[in-house]
């Protein structure tokens, strides 16, 4: 069972309800959006102006026990090494997070894209959802579980693991 739940006000249900038709397909497993919005102020660093990714996922590791949660937020996140980053995850373990500040169009100066903001946060959330299942970087630069820290990396992956992603996820899934 996978749980999304929206961390911040203007982060829409259908958004989830969308992105929840792309995971449960890419993991075969039921992907419920969850309606008890999370207020990211607690993870806000004043200093950067933006919000700590691994203060989110230590929050989110609070919430429900035996479920694999993913957070999606519309706020800028970052951990200490980076100057932003798309998402996080636990490596092999239950949470993420992933954020479309970046994600879309109008970040980089450029009408607005609803169709190909969509792809982009199902490739992000297949992404990060894929660490928890112990993927780690991938060197097909196709598959989703390819590193990409610009948008432009991202944009040249697909949103379908490739199959030997695949097959370390299903393993993982049957533990
Ligand atoms: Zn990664
Ligand atoms: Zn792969």
């Amino acid at each position: 069972m996978i749980h999304l739940i929206p961390i911040g006000e203007d982060v829409r249900l259908e958004t989830l309800d969308e992105l929840a038709v792309g995971l449960a397909r890419e993991f075969r497993d039921s992907c419920h959006v969850r309606e008890d919005r999370i207020d990211a102020a607690f993870a806000f660093d004043p200093v950067r102006k933006q919000y700590h990714a691994t203060s989110i996922l230590r929050h989110l590791t609070g919430l429900s026990p035996q479920v694999r949660i993913l957070g999606v937020t519309s706020v800028d996140l970052c951990v200490p090494i980076f100057t932003f980053v798309f998402g996080e995850a636990q490596l092999a373990g239950r949470c993420g997070v992933v954020s479309f500040y970046r994600l879309r169009e109008e970040f980089y100066g450029l009408p607005s894209d609803r169709g190909l903001l969509r792809r982009r946060l199902l490739k992000e959330a297949v992404h990060e959802l894929g660490h928890t299942f112990g993927l780690k970087h991938c060197t097909d630069w196709q598959c989703p579980m390819a590193a990409s820290h610009t948008i432009d990396r991202l944009d040249v992956k697909g949103d379908r693991l490739c199959a030997a992603c695949r097959r370390t996820a299903a393993a993982a899934a049957k533990l």
